[in-house]
């Protein structure tokens, strides 16, 4: 008989996977659909990364509300989930009186006794290479950083662990309704049923909206372009340097990734929902930005450059509703920036809609907290030497640059969800993710990767379906023992 769900959620960027694990605690049947063929595909795996703290919310609007409800998950995701973000704090530069009483605001929607605005000799005691040309900072302490990948798999392991299924290469093309309560979520491999369904498909969430007969505004796609400087750079810059913002954006800013690189960008470009090319102009407006702030910026340390996709809406808000069709269908559009912030405030609110609906929310008697795999570049020697006591895989190093080993390799490759293409699993363990960006484990990674998921060369991925790294033979040994002349 065919399974029906409570929930079915679409898309497993930090959003449907915030949302799959806060209904994880609940007595629910949950099936979370991706089109990729992993988590974090999406808009998700290319930002800045950073937890806006309270004094970058936007006052009046849906994404202020739901960005202010979620500071308060994160210390429950450190417990829970075992994920720990890096508190950097920010600095908001002023150039001019104008910027100036900017800052004033910010303190003001910020609210915490602890946010001060600083001269500028003041401002580089905290950040020395800070450009000459500020008149004053407002520096919060309470901004965080993370890895957006690693906030995604928490999320995603945390739901999987208690019980939420995932499954990959599921594109969702439209919906159905069975008598007036289930509704059909129709894919190409085959279709599924539940009593509520979650579009939280990021930029396609729209279309999937107006598919279901409801009436969106066309969405508007804006690109974010990024430098990323290697780790040598590392207390370069310590906190998140932001401009004041301009009409369309946060600006460009600078800022320290939690595993220790410099991020620069990003800026704000017009753009198809599916162009995350870089340009030679877009990155120069990279550098011009970082540079007005940090006038020294080393961008010869640079060792990636990428771009993000902005979902955005005409009003600049998210919009969540209920389907006006299907009343157990609810849409996420435009969830923008601060969305990864936002991410537990949203899945909370959902979960307050769902209710609305009609579906029942009981409690587990009992919820799995997930426990992080060790990363071997961060423990001391002690614990080192500990977990190649207990496995010498510990000792078996893959990434030379991230010092990653062959224990972490296999653990990605068998968590649940799993990696199953390279780019999978650099954004699990950062394996390739280091200075050299794969030159040295690109090697022997493949054949790891082989023998543990028993394929073949032509088989490996780099990133979605048809990435394939390898296509063919170029040359053949023809007889390995021949003599040479
Ligand atoms: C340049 C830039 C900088 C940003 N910086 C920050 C920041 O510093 N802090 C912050 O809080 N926020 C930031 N944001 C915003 C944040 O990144 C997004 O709000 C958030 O990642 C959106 O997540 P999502 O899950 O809604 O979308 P996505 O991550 O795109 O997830 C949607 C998923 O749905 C899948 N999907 C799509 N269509 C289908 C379908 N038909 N069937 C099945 N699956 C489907 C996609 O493959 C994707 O995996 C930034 C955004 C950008 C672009």
């Amino acid at each position: 008989m065919k399974k029906i769900y409570d929930v079915i959620i679409i898309g497993g960027g930090v959003v449907g996977c915030a949302i799959a694990w806060f209904l994880s605690r609940f007595n629910l049947e949950i099936l979370l659909l991706e089109r990729e063929l992993d988590v974090c595909c999406g808009i998700s795996k290319a930002n800045t990364g950073i937890i806006h703290s309270r004094s970058y919310l936007t006052p009046e609007t849906v994404k202020g509300e739901l960005h202010q409800r979620a500071l308060p998950w994160f210390p429950k995701i450190e417990k829970e989930l075992d994920f720990h973000p890096l508190v950097t704090g920010a600095l908001t530069v002023a150039f001019n009186r104008d910027d100036l009483n900017y800052l004033k605001s910010l303190k003001k929607i910020g609210k915490y006794d602890d946010t001060e605005i600083l001269s500028l000799q003041e401002s580089q005691i905290l950040e020395p290479n800070l450009s000459d040309r500020i008149i004053a900072t407002y520096y919060d302490p309470h901004a965080m950083v993370v890895s957006p990948f690693r906030l995604t798999l928490a999320f995603a392991e945390g739901a999987a662990l208690n019980g939420v299924e995932f499954q990959f290469n599921r594109l969702v093309e439209g919906f159905d309704l069975k008598n007036s309560k289930k509704i059909i979520v129709k894919t190409p491999n085959e279709n599924y049923e539940a009593f509520f369904v979650v579009n939280a498909a990021g930029l396609s969430s729209t279309k999937l909206a107006q598919q279901s007969g409801d009436q969106v505004p066309t969405l508007s796609a804006f690109k974010g372009e990024y430098i990323l400087l290697d780790k040598e750079n590392q207390g370069f810059v310590k906190n998140i340097i932001y401009p004041v913002p301009s009409l369309v954006s946060k600006g460009i800013l600078v800022s320290p990734t939690p595993e220790g690189n410099i991020l620069a960008g990003p800026n704000f470009e017009s753009c198809y929902d599916d162009d995350t090319s870089t340009t030679f102009q877009g990155l120069n407006e990279v550098r011009a930005g970082a540079q007005k702030l940090i006038p020294r910026f080393p961008f010869d340390q640079t060792i990636q450059i990428f771009a993000g996709i902005r979902p955005t809406l005409p009003e600049r808000d998210f919009l969540i509703f209920v389907s006006k069709k299907y009343p157990g269908l609810i849409h996420l559009c435009g969830i923008e920036s601060p969305g990864l912030t936002a991410s537990p405030g949203i899945a909370e609110y959902v979960g307050e809609l769902l209710i609305q609906q009609g579906l029942s929310l009981k409690e587990k008697d009992q919820i799995i907290f997930r426990k992080a795999f060790p990363v071997f570049h961060d423990c001391d020697w002690k614990k080192r030497e500990d977990l190649i006591a207990q496995n010498p895989d510990w000792g078996h190093i893959v990434c030379r640059c991230e010092e990653v080993t062959l224990a972490e390799v296999k653990y990605a490759l068998n968590m649940n969800p799993p990696a199953r293409t390279m780019d999978g699993l650099k954004r699990r363990i950062r394996v390739t993710a280091g200075r050299c960006q794969g030159s040295f484990c690109q090697m022997h990674l493949p054949s790891i990767v082989m023998n543990q998921l028993n394929i073949s060369i032509q088989d490996l991925l780099k990133s979605g379906k048809n990435s394939n790294l390898f296509v063919g033979e170029t040359k053949k040994v023809v007889n390995a023992h021949a003599t040479p002349h």
